[in-house]
């Protein structure tokens, strides 16, 4: 099921609750099921989604609702308040302080955004009064040292690569040891996305990770996957911990639900958006706003 579609159906199942002249706990079941159905479909765990209706179903008890209660209203608040709990693996990221060295290091696979967001990340900070710096550890794809550089160059970022050496473990190390000891309080370090084969990806995302010792490590998505980002997070999340998620592409039609599956399989709260491909086109998440888009 493609993302868009994920909010699609939630939204059809409530219009058809809306349209229903009595609302019972039959017209209640089938809507539940329906949302209950997009979700599974969209990857989000089974528990999480079983939970949910048994949640919606306590607190819409149709023997405690005197008759004047708006029951529509009541119900649709209960999705919404059980859908924003769905974004909330229930710790809070790890937070960089200012002032004190942090590595952040980026995954995600190509085309999700990845570059473009760790200037937007950076440059959020920068304005903040951050000291950011950019390490690009892509050595798989032709040109990503080229748009980092371009990016950080733009922004006024001090940037470290190369065009010659093809390890990127050892260019991820050396940035790293380099702004650490030019004091950068934020080290922000871009990975590749693909590789020749796929278990060579996340062998070399680990060996990065261990050489560079992240103290965050987060996972960019592209807000238009739908079933794809619960294989792609926990793809991810099994080789290096993944402890935040950022999703991108979020000023197109994309509603964003993959981020549901990211969550529950990062168990790590979404932390930014990126809505645009400018570098200030970055939002910090805000829960509501997102659920309610979904919904709509
Ligand atoms: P990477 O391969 O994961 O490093 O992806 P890039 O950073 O190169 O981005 C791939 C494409 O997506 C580029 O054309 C970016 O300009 C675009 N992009 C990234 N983030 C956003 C976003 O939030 N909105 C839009 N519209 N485009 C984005």
């Amino acid at each position: 099921m493609v993302l868009a579609q994920l909010g699609g159906s939630i939204s059809r199942a409530l219009q058809q609750m809306s349209n229903a002249t009595i609302i019972d706990e039959k017209v209640l079941s089938d809507c539940l099921n329906e949302i209950s159905r997009a979700l599974l479909q969209a990857d989000v765990q089974f528990k999480m989604v079983r939970d949910m209706q048994s949640n919606i179903k306590r607190i819409v008890n149709f023997d405690d609702l005197a008759a004047g209660h708006n029951k529509r209203r009541i119900i649709q608040q209960a999705i919404f308040n059980e859908l924003c709990k769905m974004l909330d693996p229930g710790k809070p990221s790890f937070t960089p302080k200012k002032g004190k060295t942090s590595v952040i290091m980026f995954v995600g696979l190509q085309g999700s955004g990845k570059t473009t967001t760790c200037t937007k990340y950076a440059y959020y900070h920068q304005k903040k009064g951050w000291k950011p710096a950019l390490v690009c550890a892509d050595t798989f794809r032709a040109g990503a040292f080229d748009q980092l550089k371009q990016n950080a160059t733009k922004a006024k970022i001090p940037f470290y690569g190369s065009y010659t050496e093809s390890d990127p473990v050892k260019i991820a190390a050396e940035g790293v040891e380099r702004f650490k000891k030019e004091n950068c309080d934020l080290i922000i370090v871009d990975t590749s996305g693909r590789h020749k084969q796929e278990a060579a990806l996340f062998e070399e995302m680990r060996q990065v990770s261990e050489a560079t010792k992240p103290d965050l490590v987060i996972f960019v998505m592209d807000g238009g996957i739908g079933q794809a980002a619960f294989d792609q997070a926990q793809a991810f999340k099994q080789s290096v911990a993944v402890g935040a998620v950022i999703v991108t592409k979020m000023d197109g039609h994309a509603k964003g639900g993959g981020a549901l599956s990211a969550v529950a399989a990062t168990k790590s709260p979404v932390i930014f958006i990126g809505t645009g491909e400018h570098m200030d086109e970055f939002e910090v998440f805000d829960v509501k706003p997102f659920v309610s888009r979904l919904l709509g």
